[in-house]
């Protein structure tokens, strides 16, 4: 509600109804990519495999795996932005590794078919009396693809989601089905829970979850700088702190979650996809004037209240995002977070007057996962977006060297430069992942190109 006040009382008109072509070519373009087999979302990235599969039991993706020649790639719900999951041989789904499988009441542990979708866990899991500690911006994500690139929600205090991991299976190279956890296998599990897909074919996880609670969400508007001042303050004092900086207004909305005992008022509709199709509309119109637009949106943003509602906690964290974009996010230590903001917003005053994607801001807590981002570092995450059918490279060439100056550590599922030489300064346990990752798979089975490129390995 508050964005959608926010946002639409800018008053730029309705774009769409003055440019009906672009609906057209829109569709034309939708049409055109039914044809190609395999897309991920923003469709950045695309592929078509000789073999593309989703096996119906163990037996099956053993020896889908056992007979591929060339890279087998597990895809998900095909929400990353890297070229993680493209394969020219072998796609292997694990839609039909789906659901909650069972359940330990007393540990409130619960364990799921790796391929179920995040959207598909809150119901049974509340109904098991249990739930997860957090979640991310949106629920479309499978379990499996969600850990494999270290995806995260926000929280000082909370870890992402593969921090919640106490037990996995996967089928490997060889077509064993191995299992692993802090007691078992104990390397195997640090290696495994964040691996970009590169060890095996994850089938069934464990989680540690608590018991189900409610949420108060809390929205507000700020002069960016006051947020900024008290930023540390403000993480520390909400379970979950957010916020997303209004490109040219210097004005950010911030959002918060806690643990409440207050009533359900159910959740209003999400208002951010009509919210960033009207700053677009607005770039569109006023593009380069910077101080009209500037004027517009500060008009727009003065007055604006607070909002706030009470759900159950699956209903709270996730967000409907049906605008499609490409971005570019960033992990770096938490206490770099304000002079990071600054440095972004910066570079797209100064050269970026196409930019109308807000920024986002985030907090995750440290874990101990080999190649998690987070890796004993106490995390904030910045993240920029470009629209889909927008050229994304030279915005994200003048944001990407900020990050490398704070010891970024790059999303793995979102677009960044990094290679093998970069990275292997940024994870102190890399060495040690890559020797586990040869031991399983010397002849390298799961690696496509670009994973050859992350670990260097030609
Ligand atoms: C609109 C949108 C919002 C997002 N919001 C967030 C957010 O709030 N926080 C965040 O951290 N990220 C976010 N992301 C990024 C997203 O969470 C990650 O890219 C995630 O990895 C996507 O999961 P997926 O199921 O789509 O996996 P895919 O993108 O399909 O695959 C990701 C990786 O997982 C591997 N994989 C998939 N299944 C298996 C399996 N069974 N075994 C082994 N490996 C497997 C793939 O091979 C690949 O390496 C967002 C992305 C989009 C498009």
């Amino acid at each position: 509600m508050l964005r959608r006040d926010l946002l639409k009382s800018i008053a730029v008109g309705s774009f769409f109804a003055a440019h009906p072509q672009f609906l057209g070519m829109a569709s034309a373009a939708q049409a055109e990519r039914r044809v190609i087999p395999w897309q991920n979302w923003s469709g950045v990235e695309s592929c078509v495999p000789q073999v593309k599969s989703a096996p119906r039991d163990l037996d099956e993706l053993a020896s889908l795996i056992k007979q591929a020649k060339g890279p087998v790639r597990a895809a998900g719900s095909g929400h990353s932005f890297t070229p993680l999951v493209p394969t020219e041989d072998t796609l292997v789904s694990l839609r039909r590794f789906s659901g909650l499988h069972s359940v330990d009441a007393e540990k409130l542990q619960a364990t799921f078919g790796a391929g179920t979708r995040l959207g598909s866990v809150g119901e049974p899991l509340s109904q098991a009396g249990q739930a997860l500690h957090n979640m991310p911006d949106i629920n479309k994500q499978t379990l499996a693809g969600a850990f494999a690139t270290g995806t995260h929600g926000t929280g000082q205090m909370l870890g992402a989601l593969h921090s919640h991991l106490v037990a996995l299976k996967m089928v490997t190279a060889s077509g064993d089905l191995v299992a692993c956890s802090r007691e078992h296998n104990p390397e195997l599990f640090d290696a495994a829970r964040v691996s970009l897909g590169s060890l095996g074919i994850l089938t069934e996880v464990t989680l540690q979850n608590r018991t189900p609670y409610k949420l108060k969400r809390r929205s507000w508007v700020e002069p960016l700088e006051d947020l900024l001042a008290r930023l540390e303050k403000l993480g520390e004092e909400n379970l979950t702190f957010e916020f997303f900086l209004i490109p040219f207004s210097n004005m950010a909305i911030a959002t918060t979650t806690n643990e409440t005992d207050e009533p359900i008022t159910g959740r209003p509709a999400d208002d951010d996809n009509e919210g960033v199709l009207e700053l677009k509309s607005l770039r569109d119109k006023l593009g380069w004037f910077s101080g009209l637009r500037s004027w517009l949106i500060n008009q727009a943003v003065k007055g604006q209240g607070e909002e706030e509602f009470v759900d159950v906690w699956w209903k709270i964290f996730p967000y409907e995002r049906e605008v499609r974009f490409n971005e570019m996010e960033y992990h770096l230590p938490a206490e770099t977070g304000a002079n990071v903001v600054r440095a972004v917003r910066d570079v797209i005053e100064k050269k970026h007057h196409e930019v109308f994607f807000p920024i986002e801001f985030r907090y995750t807590h440290s874990d101990d996962a080999w190649l998690s981002p987070f890796y004993k570092r106490a995390s904030c995450s910045v993240a920029v977006h470009r629209y889909f059918e927008e050229d994304f490279k030279a915005y994200f060439a003048d944001v990407e060297p900020i990050h490398w100056a704070h010891e970024g550590r790059p999303h793995w599922g979102k677009i960044h430069t990094l290679g093998a030489e970069a990275l292997s300064k940024l994870y102190p346990r890399w060495q040690d992942f890559l020797d586990v990752r040869a031991t399983l798979d010397p002849s390298g089975k799961f690696l496509n190109d670009h994973l050859r490129h992350l670990f260097g390995i030609v």
